[in-house]
């Protein structure tokens, strides 16, 4: 069955992009007119986890400006050498929380499947850029002990498809996932967490619309945009398509120093989330990932910025702060 699928997966667009994306700090930094004196780049490769960016969002990137808000996202700088007290290698409790190979569950009737490691770009403030993905998954794997499990537990209403970022996998594979999980009667709904719809809009494809309209589930995208300039007309075209086959839409960003501490920024993003038919979720605080500390602001700043954001934005618009802290049932708003 599998040998099957495997022959007929085909190389499509998003793929060969994918596989383009700049992995070089220099390329990159020549692209944009840049010296690498500017961002005291590392010049030796971070092998655990190197530059990845396809061309799309780089061409989102203003030229010759080394703050640029979204460059600052991707590129590796000396800064992440440093050793920061209180920042580790597994900072939400994903071990403890660990159910079998590649499912994890932290709250009641929510699973998370971590349906591969894979990234379409690599995010310095990942919080799973130390996680252990080897032993969870192989690149095309078998979901039968994933649904089987996951129709053991009728407590469970709603699988969120993760990883690394789920929709790097095969269409072909994702439909046989999705396909097996409405048939398990329990399950009400569907979430998939994926920085694709911004990153690489291409991936919202004739084949991808085609599981995703296709299931009986309740189906939520969660995107990942963290500054407004990551919205253009392509991301807006991908998201009415998904808004077009009944998927809901959200938004999660994390809070960044000098990328979007800032309340002009975090307004601006919401209002042209919402022209692009999607709405605010959560405003996550950065987790406490080793190399990601220079990202970090203080909770008292974030609880200014969201007494800012109030003022601002009508309720719907105002993201909900939270702080992911290992063992806590929910992500805890802070207000
Ligand atoms: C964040 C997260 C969820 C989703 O939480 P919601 O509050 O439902 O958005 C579910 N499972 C795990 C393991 C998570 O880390
Ligand atoms: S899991 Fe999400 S935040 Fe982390 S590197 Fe991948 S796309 Fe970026």
């Amino acid at each position: 069955m599998l040998q099957r699928i495997r022959a007929s997966v085909q190389t499509k667009a998003w793929q060969k992009s994918l596989a383009e994306a700049v992995r070089q700090p220099r390329e990159l930094l020549a692209q944009l007119a840049l010296s690498d004196d500017p961002i005291s780049l590392l010049t030796d490769h971070q092998p655990d986890f190197p530059l990845r960016v396809p061309q799309s969002y780089i061409r989102r990137m203003a030229v010759g400006e080394p703050n640029d808000p979204l460059l600052r996202q991707v590129l590796s700088t000396a800064a992440e050498r440093a050793h920061v007290e209180g920042f580790g290698t597994s900072p939400v409790g994903d071990d403890a929380a660990t159910l079998q190979s590649g499912l994890l569950q932290k709250y009641q009737g929510r699973v998370l499947v971590l349906a591969t490691a894979a990234c379409p770009i690599h995010c310095r403030y990942c919080f799973r850029r130390h996680f252990p993905y080897g032993d969870h998954n192989g690149q095309h794997r078998d979901w039968h002990p994933v649904l089987n499990a996951i129709a053991a537990d009728t407590t469970l209403s709603e699988v969120i498809l993760s990883g690394g970022d789920p929709l790097s996998l095969a269409d072909e594979y994702l439909a046989e996932l999705v396909e097996g999980l409405g048939k398990i009667a329990h399950l009400k709904r569907l979430r998939i967490h994926s920085r694709f719809p911004v990153v690489l809009p291409e991936r919202i494809d004739r084949s991808l619309l085609g599981w995703i309209g296709k299931t009986r589930l309740n189906t939520t995208v969660v995107i990942h945009c963290n500054h407004g300039n990551e919205i253009n007309g392509e991301v807006r075209d991908g998201l009415a398509q998904l808004k077009s086959r009944n998927v809901t839409l959200l938004n999660q960003t994390v809070l960044l120093k000098g990328v979007n501490d800032s309340a002009e920024t975090l307004t601006e993003l919401s209002e042209i989330l919402f022209e692009a038919g999607v709405l605010p979720y959560y405003l996550h605080l950065l987790d406490r990932v080793s190399g990601a500390a220079h990202f970090d602001t203080s909770e008292q700043s974030a609880l200014l910025l969201m007494e800012s954001l109030r003022r601002r934005l009508p309720g719907y618009l105002v993201p909900r702060l939270v702080k992911e802290i290992a063992g806590e049932p929910y992500k805890r708003p802070l207000t």
